[in-house]
Formats: structure tokens, C-alpha cells, sequence
């Protein structure tokens, strides 16, 4: 897929981008793009996402929502991001993935961990090239976040704390999750634990829906046996784009880049949005919501967890460290962005952003000179 140019005029500003790299191995085929935005804070840590269409524009605008994510979530880290321009089914991942590995063996202000087409596996190999990776898998000494459902385990807090700021009683309340991998899997789980009911689910191939109730390790165990949410043997099934339409009281887009868009909003139902995926929808998308009384929670805030168990694992702490961890910091962070967003009638994501940049550019004023 041919590239569109990436804006500076559009995106820089004075946070960042600090550095824009694309790496090259012609032998393997290999393509990656490394994004650091602002490392005032600390070296930048943030994933790897490797799909066929990922571009410059896509990895900086995930850079800087981890450059706000770490910065709320109080971590002495910056924001990076990368992509690797490659289907994640093929073959000789291994191959590319240490590829681009080594190519980034210099750039030690970032530190990758697992993002969408990577998991702890994907860590193992580039933690084995360079000494650099997290997420990595335990006889690595790594916390594997993916595997434990950090994320998922942090966005279910997230709603707990978020439901009643719209009227919602998670006992009994229904969900419909975009995405059905390892962050829309375990948010499914852990919210279940806590009295919702899944509803709808999608992944690459389409959408199961039903109202009765899907249970959730059954459909794992259907997703992981036959590699789609489809093979259900309950429900309906339909297109992908039809989970947004759907009736259910939570939204989790989990999976791609602006899910939800001008063609989608209006016909959402849900009276809570959470975005366990990273940027699902743009600023002015968020403010429509906002207008229609729907309440969203941005990235930075809701699906901090995965970042705050690598950060836990950089410095040699624990599993039991980092749920403790997530536990803290997502319910507190939700609690103050609501509560500022409710009193000041502005946009969750416009809260969150005032307590993020606040954070950046104190740190950033230790490196002026004068
Ligand atoms: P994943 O690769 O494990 O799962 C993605 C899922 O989305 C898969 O089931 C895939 O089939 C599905 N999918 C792909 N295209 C789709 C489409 N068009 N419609 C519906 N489903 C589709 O990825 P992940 O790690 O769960 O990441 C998902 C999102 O969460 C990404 O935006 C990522 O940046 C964000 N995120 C992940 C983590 C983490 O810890 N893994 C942390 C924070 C944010």
C-alpha cells in the first residue's frame, strides 16, 4: 500500500515527534518505522504493530497517545511506537521481527513491547537479538503482559469506576467488543466477573452477536480452536461493521484505528465507551459523542494497563506488583478526568490531556538550559 506523506504541519507541535526512523532488510523483505515522541519523562517505551497498512502517520499518532498514556499513568517514560509493514500471519515472522530487531539495536531511547500482530513470543526474539524488549515471556524474567490480560484486566477498572458517572450498573449491563484478541478477550473476561453480560463480539472476519449472552472462555475457546469468533455456534452472525449498530449499554473498539468514524457514530447505542484500542476514533469524533451524552473514555486513560505492567517489569517488580499498580493508577486517573471533565462540561479526552501535558512539560522544563 502506497504511503500517504506524513504532515509535519499537521502533527508536530512542541512535544514532539523527537525522531522519525524507518529501518530496512532487503533480504528478508523487512520494513519497520520507529516512532519516538517525547522522552522528557524517561527512554520511551511503547508497542510493536505489525499489519499490512501501518504507516508513519498511524505509528506517530500512537506514539504521542503513549507519551500521554505514561505521562497520566505517572511512569518515568516517554512515548515510541513502531510498526512493521507485514502481514503477521506469514510464515517467516520470526525471521522479520529479529530483522527488525537489530535494526533498531541503537535506538535504545525506545524499548518495544506487544501490540497489535505481536505478542510475548514476538518479545522473546527481540528481547534474544538486542537485550531490549517487555512483555517478555516469564523464563525470559519478563511479566507477559498479553497472556496475564494487563490491558483488559485495566479497562474492566476503568468501568467501574466510569459507570456511575453515566447512570450504568455494570450488574447486568451488556457489551459489545470490536476485536476479540488479547485485549478485547480478557476486557470481556474481567468485566464478566464483574456482572456483564458479552452481547457481541468481532475479530478479521466478522461479528457474532447475541442478545441472550455469550459466554466468555467459550467463545475464546472457539476463537483459539478455529481462529474466528464466527464458528459460535449460538447467535447471529454479521459484517464487521455492524458491531457499532448494535444495541448494548458498553462499546470496546479493541482492534483498528478510527473504528468509529462519521459513517458510525450516529447509529451508536452504547452509553459508555471505553477504548481498549489505541486512537479508535479522532478528537472531534469523541466530541460528538460527548455532545450526544454518550460518555468515552480516550486510550491514554482507559487501556493504560498494559503499559503500566511493562513499566513495573523494566524495573525487576512482579505480577502481583503490577496488578496492584494498575489498580491504583487507572481507578484514580478515570476517577480525576471525570470528575474534572463533569465539572468543566469538557470532553473526557480533553481533561485527561490537560493533566498529561501539565506532567510533560514539567518534565521538559528540567532540560531547558537556561
Ligand atoms: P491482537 O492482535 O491481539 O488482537 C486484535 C484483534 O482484532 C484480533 O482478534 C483481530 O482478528 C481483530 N481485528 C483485526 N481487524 C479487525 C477488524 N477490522 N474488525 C474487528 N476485529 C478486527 O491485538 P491487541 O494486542 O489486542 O491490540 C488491540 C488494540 O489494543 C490495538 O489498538 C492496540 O494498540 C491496543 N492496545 C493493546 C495493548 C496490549 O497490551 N496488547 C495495550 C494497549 C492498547
Amino acid at each position: 500500500m502506497k504511503e500517504v506523506c506524513f504532515s509535519f504541519e499537521e502533527y508536530c507541535d512542541d512535544l514532539g515527534p523527537a525522531k522519525i526512523v524507518h529501518v530496512y532488510d532487503a533480504a528478508c523483505g523487512m520494513h519497520g518505522i520507529v516512532v519516538i515522541d517525547n522522552v522528557a519523562c524517561g527512554p520511551s517505551i511503547g508497542g510493536v504493530r505489525m499489519t499490512l497498512d501501518v504507516s508513519t502517520q498511524e505509528v506517530f499518532r500512537l506514539a504521542r497517545a503513549m507519551t500521554l498514556k505514561n505521562a497520566v499513568a505517572g511512569l518515568a517514560h516517554g512515548g515510541g511506537k513502531a510498526g512493521i509493514v507485514a502481514d503477521p500471519r506469514r510464515p517467516d515472522k520470526a525471521r522479520i521481527i529479529r530483522a527488525f530487531a537489530r535494526a533498531i539495536r541503537d535506538l535504545v531511547e525506545y524499548t518495544p513491547g506487544p501490540d497489535m500482530g505481536t505478542d510475548e513470543t514476538s518479545m522473546g526474539w527481540i528481547f534474544n537479538e538486542i537485550g531490549r524488549a517487555l512483555g517478555r515471556p516469564r523464563v525470559l524474567g519478563g511479566i507477559p503482559l498479553d497472556e496475564i490480560g494487563a490491558t483488559g484486566f485495566g479497562v474492566a477498572e476503568c468501568a467501574e469506576v466510569a459507570a456511575p458517572f453515566c447512570n450504568l450498573n455494570l450488574q447486568g449491563a451488556t457489551l459489545a467488543v470490536e476485536g476479540f484478541g488479547n485485549v478485547g478477550r480478557h476486557v470481556a473476561h474481567f468485566l464478566e466477573e464483574k456482572g456483564v453480560k458479552l452481547v457481541a463480539a468481532s475479530d478479521s472476519h466478522g461479528t457474532i452477536y447475541d442478545p441472550a449472552g455469550i459466554p466468555v472462555a467459550e467463545l475464546a475457546k472457539v476463537k483459539t480452536a478455529s481462529g474466528s469468533v464466527l464458528e459460535y455456534s449460538q447467535g447471529t452472525k454479521l459484517k464487521q461493521a455492524d458491531l457499532f449498530g448494535l444495541p448494548c449499554d458498553i462499546l470496546i473498539p479493541a482492534a483498528r484505528p478510527d473504528s468509529i468514524h462519521k459513517g458510525n457514530v450516529n447509529g451508536i447505542q452504547a452509553k459508555l465507551i471505553l477504548q481498549g484500542a489505541n486512537i479508535p476514533a479522532t478528537p472531534e469524533i469523541e466530541r460528538q459523542l460527548h455532545e450526544r451524552h454518550v460518555l468515552i473514555l480516550p486510550d491514554f486513560i482507559a487501556n493504560a494497563g498494559g503499559v503500566i505492567c511493562a513499566a513495573v517489569e523494566y524495573r525487576g517488580g512482579t505480577e502481583k506488583q503490577a496488578f496492584e499498580d494498575i489498580v491504583q493508577k487507572i481507578r484514580h486517573n478515570t476517577e480525576a478526568v471525570l470528575t474534572r471533565s463533569h465539572r468543566e462540561g469538557i470532553p473526557p479526552r480533553e481533561a485527561g490531556l490537560i493533566l498529561a501535558h501539565d506532567r510533560v512539560r514539567e518534565a521538559m522544563s528540567f532540560r531547558t538550559c537556561e
